[in-house]
């Protein structure tokens, strides 16, 4: 099905012209928002027919966040100093209908030093500005109206930190007060206001934070801090790394959706599978044919994740079997030896599409997530870098 939003809407007006009575129209729609390596722009794609539908100007090169409703996306600029929202211009209402307008800037800018790790819970944001250990929090309600209507929580000093607005507290990353420059030695809960409350969860070395379900978690060099909702106030447990892995941490985690799990890196050719839920054999442990560039769940075909390795290939990876079960060759190589922010692909999940960035050649690739076969590619003009996806399928009613 051919459908962007202006096609989408013209079709749905010939209908209503013909009919007197209200019609239901079926839309699919999904948008691809891909930031360069580069400059300071975001692109963002019609993911069904490959058309650019807008580039928007930025301040600086971004990594980009998609909200969980995927209303809206986040363009962090570390080095300009601002997070920048944009509407995608796809939302779902209740009853499964949906509403697809042009993508646009929402107006909303949050600026400070350094901002870095992008955390959403429950509609909230919590972006943290690792130059001044401050936590600015703004609700994906405010930024769609364009209201700049964010509280700020401060943590003891500036760091490499993260934090999470978790209901009526706060989550925030303790600073390693000996030696300032290295990473975070815990977590502290705090109530709204930023007082705190208890002590510090050590979590040493704490870089990497994600969300499966109703359990969050945070990566340690002894393991995971997972958090839960606990009877008034969250509960937070250490899950310690089994004694059978080899030697190593996670340092990037995402989180499964439809199956509750986590995936993290662990060492450079590996990848681990965290089951957060059980205390013995909750890691598995994958080896990768080469070193990992990156890796993205699937949130439709929840028992798949997919890695993409520096000889150029992306892997399906079956995380209940806990091995890869199809790779495929998409580029030339991208080796990771080099500065580690050099452009390297990206990967995202578009419906039943996966698309995989190719910076240095300036293309998508396109592979049809069902067959795991290449389909197409789509041309971006620089350095195609992060990309995240929106969209789905629902109802439009014009002319009700
Ligand atoms: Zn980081």
């Amino acid at each position: 099905m051919r459908t962007n939003w202006a096609s989408a809407t013209a079709i749905a007006l010939l209908v209503s012209l013909s009919t007197s009575a209200a019609h239901a129209e079926e839309v699919t729609a999904w948008r691809l928002i891909i930031s360069d390596h580069a400059n300071p722009k975001v692109t963002v794609v019609d993911a069904i027919d490959g058309e650019k539908l807008d580039t928007f100007e930025i301040k600086g090169p971004a990594s980009l966040h998609r909200s969980e409703s995927g209303r809206t996306v986040f363009a962090v600029q570390g080095s300009a100093g601002v997070v920048a929202g944009i509407a995608s211009g796809i939302s779902f209402e209740e009853h499964g209908d949906i509403d697809v307008e042009a993508p646009k800037l929402a107006g909303v800018e949050i600026t400070g030093k350094k901002p870095s790790h992008f955390v959403e819970h429950d509609g909230d944001f919590a972006v943290f500005f690792d130059g001044e250990g401050v936590v600015r929090i703004i609700s994906e309600k405010s930024v769609l109206e364009g209201k700049p209507d964010f509280r700020a929580v401060k943590t003891d000093a500036p760091q490499h930190g993260v934090a999470v607005a978790y209901g009526s507290h706060v989550l925030l990353s303790e600073p390693n007060r000996e030696k300032p420059d290295e990473l975070p030695v815990g977590i502290r809960v705090a109530d709204k206001a930023g007082a705190p409350i208890g002590g510090i969860h050590a979590c040493p070395d704490l870089h990497g934070e994600a969300s499966s379900g109703n359990i969050l978690a945070f990566a340690c060099a002894t393991g995971l801090l997972v958090v839960s909702h606990g009877d008034g106030s969250p509960a937070i447990r250490h899950l310690p790394y089994a004694d059978s892995l080899p030697n190593g941490k996670t340092t990037t985690l995402i989180g499964g959706r439809g199956l509750q799990y986590f995936l993290g890196n662990y060492g450079a050719d590996k990848v681990v599978l965290i089951d957060p839920t059980i205390e013995s054999d909750a890691f598995r442990l994958i080896d990768l044919p080469t070193r990992r560039v990156h890796f993205a769940i699937d949130p439709v075909r929840a028992k798949f994740a997919y890695v993409f390795t520096e000889d150029g290939q992306l892997h399906q990876l079956d995380v209940v079997k806990g091995e890869i079960a199809n790779s495929l060759k998409l580029t030339d190589p991208y080796s990771m030896d080099g500065h580690w922010s050099d452009p390297r692909p990206r990967v995202a999940v578009a419906g039943d599409k996966i698309v995989v960035t190719d910076p240095l050649q300036g293309v998508l690739h396109v592979v049809d997530a069902t067959s795991f076969e290449k389909t197409g590619d789509i041309a971006v003009e620089g350095k195609p870098f992060n990309i995240v996806s929106v969209g789905g399928s629902g109802q439009t009613h014009e002319g009700e």
